[in-house]
This record gives structure tokens, C-alpha cells and sequence, in this order.
């Protein structure tokens, strides 16, 4: 196989990974940085693409793939809505993008891209039907049947973020309300606190300066046995097996791989999560039903950048 570089991108709600790697898997440099909010779009992919260039520096790469938490227009490469990125509608992003690096720019959905790299390299290894869910700052979802990601008639499948769980829930960034992310994700453990932490005053937990719990504290609460905590996680699990025994019914896939930074608090909502999925899922399709966690971490929507360049 003839050895290329190309560069990966991935843009999160909070943080943005990045690195340059060989088309076999080989990390030769990356980077992580907080995703700089602050900046309308243009301005911040312009930052990014330095970024990446600086990195890049003294290697050579002439295609980047990059990975948006959103709607995205693969063939035209545009980004048409990424509600958790400010400002982020109809965004040329490849155009942009090719002007400051001058490579070819390839666009994907994060979620996808991280669903190929755990089927090219990590969890999903040996599965070829398979739904995956980055539990980020918001929740998005990848499909992948027969080995393929499916991407549906108009190329927007797996935005399961938005799928509804309580008709008159917590309002979503998307405008809509009671969607599955406004309970599972960082978004939803700050709803949740919200929610309860005035029946549980004493188990507070401390917010950060934009007034927000991070998941991790959480869970390190949690760990120490804080009330509130345990409830968070609790609502949380079994609200994300309820949704994913209702897809597994739907669909009678094969396993269901939990990415993403909440996913690191994995073990304070699975088990409240198992009991609702084997509650609610037929016993002919949970017996062949595993619920995996991801083992890719942050290089997972990297790595999968290069399963997309194969599927082109
Ligand atoms: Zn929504």
C-alpha cells in the first residue's frame, strides 16, 4: 500500500482534535484545544486551519477530512446547521477550508466518522451492524449497516440527538422540545441537575465560570456516593436504554457502541441503562444485543476519516 499523510479535524462542542496521520493509522502529530466559541464561523475555521497548517508544518498532506457535530451537506461540502456550534448555518466549509489549506477537503457528520473508526479500529472490530452514539456536549449518532454507513435519502440519517422522549421535556438547542440529547449528554446533566438540585440542595455539586456542571465532576461525586449524583445518572441511563431498546426493536442490530466525553462516566448509568434496555427489548433480539463502549477515545472521528477515504 503506498503510504500517504492526510490531515483530520474534528470540531466538538467544546474541544477540537486534530492530527496528522498516515493513511495505515500512524499518528505522527495531533492536538487537542478548546474550540474557540467565541469566533463567528468563518473566522474559526480560518483559526483551525492555521492550526492544522502549524501542525501539519514540514509534512505533507494535500487531503483533510473534517468532522462537524451537525446536518452536513457531504457533496457540496457545507455545513447547513450545527446547532451546538454558534452561528453555524449554511457554512461553506469546504470552500473556505480548501482556500487556507489548499488540500481536498472532505466533510463528514462527527458522529459518523467516529462510528467508521471504531468499525476500522476499535470496539465495533467485528460488527458490521451497528449503531454508535457520541455522548458529548450534545448527542450524535452514526449507523452503520452491512459494514456501510447509512446515510439515509438525504444524507442526515442517525441524528438520534433529536429523537423525542417526552413530548413536553426540557427545551433543545435545536428549537424543539423533549429531545433524547436535552437528557443524555452534557447538555442533559446540567438540565437534570437543574431539575433536582433544588430537592437535593445539600449534594450540590460546584459549577464552572459559564455557570455549568461538567459531567466529570459529577461523576467524581458520584463516585463518592452524592445523592443527587446517583439520581442524574440514573435518569440518564434509563432514559438512554429505554431509547436504545426502541431502535434494537426497530432495527435488531448487533450492538450499540457509547463514545464520547459523558461516556467516560460509563459506569454510574449503565447498569440503571442494562436493566432498562433487557426490560424493554424482545428477548429473540437482546440475546444477540451487546452495549459496548467505545475504546478510541478522541483519535476515534480521526481514524475514521481514513475508512471514508477507503469507502470513496
Ligand atoms: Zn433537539
Amino acid at each position: 500500500m503506498k503510504k500517504f499523510n492526510i490531515a483530520a479535524i474534528d470540531i466538538g462542542g467544546t474541544f477540537t482534535k486534530m492530527a496528522i496521520l498516515t493513511n495505515d493509522g500512524t499518528f505522527l502529530e495531533n492536538k487537542k484545544i478548546k474550540t474557540p466559541h467565541l469566533l463567528p464561523p468563518e473566522k474559526m475555521i480560518k483559526n483551525i486551519a492555521g492550526r492544522i497548517k502549524e501542525l501539519g508544518k514540514g509534512l505533507s498532506f494535500n487531503t483533510c477530512i473534517i468532522g462537524i457535530p451537525g446536518l452536513i451537506n457531504s457533496k457540496e461540502g457545507k455545513v447547513i446547521k450545527a446547532s451546538n456550534l454558534k452561528g453555524w448555518e449554511n457554512i461553506e466549509l469546504k470552500t473556505i477550508l480548501q482556500k487556507e489549506t489548499k488540500a481536498q477537503i472532505i466533510i463528514e457528520n462527527d458522529a459518523n466518522l467516529i462510528a467508521l473508526g471504531e468499525m476500522g479500529f476499535g470496539a465495533a472490530k467485528n460488527f458490521k451492524n451497528f449503531i454508535l452514539l457520541a455522548i458529548g456536549t450534545g448527542l450524535g449518532g452514526g449507523i452503520i449497516l452491512d459494514g456501510k454507513l447509512y446515510r439515509g435519502v438525504s444524507g442526515y440519517a442517525g441524528e438520534f440527538g433529536h429523537f423525542n422522549i417526552k413530548r413536553n421535556g426540557f427545551k433543545c438547542s435545536c428549537g424543539k422540545y423533549g429531545c433524547l440529547e436535552t437528557y443524555v449528554s452534557s447538555i442533559g446533566v446540567n438540565n437534570l441537575y437543574n431539575k433536582y438540585s433544588k430537592k437535593f440542595s445539600s449534594f450540590k455539586v460546584a459549577k464552572n465560570e459559564k455557570g455549568n456542571i461538567n459531567p466529570a465532576d459529577l461523576f467524581n461525586a458520584y463516585k463518592k456516593g452524592n445523592t443527587l449524583a446517583i439520581k442524574i445518572f440514573n435518569e440518564m441511563g434509563r432514559t438512554l436504554g429505554s431509547f436504545i431498546s426502541g431502535i434494537a426493536n426497530s432495527l435488531d442490530v448487533e450492538t450499540f457502541v457509547l463514545t464520547g466525553g459523558v461516556s467516560n462516566s460509563y459506569e454510574a448509568f449503565i447498569n440503571p441503562l442494562l436493566n432498562e434496555v433487557k426490560k424493554r427489548t424482545f428477548p429473540e433480539i437482546s440475546q444477540n444485543l451487546s452495549i459496548l463502549k467505545g475504546t478510541l477515545g478522541d483519535k476515534a472521528a480521526l481514524l475514521g476519516g481514513l475508512l471514508l477515504l477507503k469507502q470513496q
